[in-house]
């Protein structure tokens, strides 16, 4: 049975395309099966998985619409060692053709259990938005995994993401649960992260991952590479940052 985790922070920019892509090919590289989910249209995940969104012959909006399987619209990742189910931006269109569609926020979750038994982990990367499909990704997911920058605003910018798992928790998924959050583009010369980084154990307690994701320059280079940075230079730290991750995530699951 896989388990099954969104990456999501309804503010852009954040890390979660970052957090998705190396988290995906940090598990594969310690012999996890995985399958990454695009959940956005921008398609970053995808691209930066060395797939090729423009040339995709069926993506995760043919199988929201229905009109494909999962098995038949995951590609392989040649170089990462994982399953892409790709974005595009055909995908902007499924938040309108969804709306009337029966249990238009379980599309995916039913999808999805025809593919359970062959992964270990779905990661599925969420659109910078609290919408639909975001709420598709939340619907399937045991848990969701925050990516946080230690800035000033960043507790009261958790707030409508934490309502709306709540929300989600009590209407439609009762597995879904705050996994963790994990301090991303993360600066130890700066006092003021030092200082929200703190603030955020004090408040999350064990619901803040002990790895932390340092700034680096080699995770902002590999995608234009079309490569996550744990394949592109995994003797980069923030690449061995992530694979830390990888195993983290592990034993959380173990303990799940
Ligand atoms: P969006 O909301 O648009 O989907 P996102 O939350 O997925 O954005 P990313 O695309 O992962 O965020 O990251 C935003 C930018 O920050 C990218 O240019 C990325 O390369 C860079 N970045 C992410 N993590 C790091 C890091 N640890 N060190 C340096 N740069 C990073
Ligand atoms: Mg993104």
């Amino acid at each position: 049975m896989a388990k099954i985790f969104c990456v999501a922070n309804q503010k852009g920019g954040v890390g979660k395309t970052t957090t998705t892509v190396n988290l995906a090919a940090g598990l594969a590289s310690i012999g996890q099966r995985v399958l990454m989910v695009d959940l956005d249209p921008q398609g970053n995940a995808t691209m930066g998985s060395g797939v090729d969104k423009r040339a995709l012959q069926s993506s995760v909006y043919d199988v929201l619409l229905g009109s494909a399987s999962v098995q038949q619209a995951a590609v392989r990742a040649q170089a990462c060692g994982y399953q892409v189910l790709g974005a595009n931006r055909e995908l902007s269109g499924a938040e309108v053709e969804l709306v009337d569609l029966e249990q238009r926020e379980k599309r995916l979750k039913n999808a999805l259990a025809a593919v359970d038994a062959q992964y270990d982990f779905i990661l599925i990367d969420c659109p910078p938005s609290l919408s639909l499909l975001t709420l598709n990704g939340l619907c399937c997911a045991h848990g969701v995994i925050v990516p946080m920058q230690c800035e000033y605003f960043a507790l009261e910018g958790l707030t409508d993401l934490v309502n709306t798992i709540k929300q989600v928790h009590a209407n439609l998924n009762p597995d879904l649960q705050i996994i963790g959050l994990l301090r991303v583009m993360f600066d130890p010369r700066i006092t003021l992260q030092q200082q929200v980084s703190e603030q955020l154990k004090s408040h999350f307690g064990d619901k803040v991952f002990d790895t932390v994701i340092p700034r680096n320059v080699r995770l902002a280079e590999a995608p234009s590479y079309g490569l996550p940075g744990v394949v592109f230079d995994p003797a980069a730290k923030g690449s061995q940052a992530f694979v830390a991750f990888a195993h983290e995530m592990v034993g959380r699951v173990r303990r799940m």
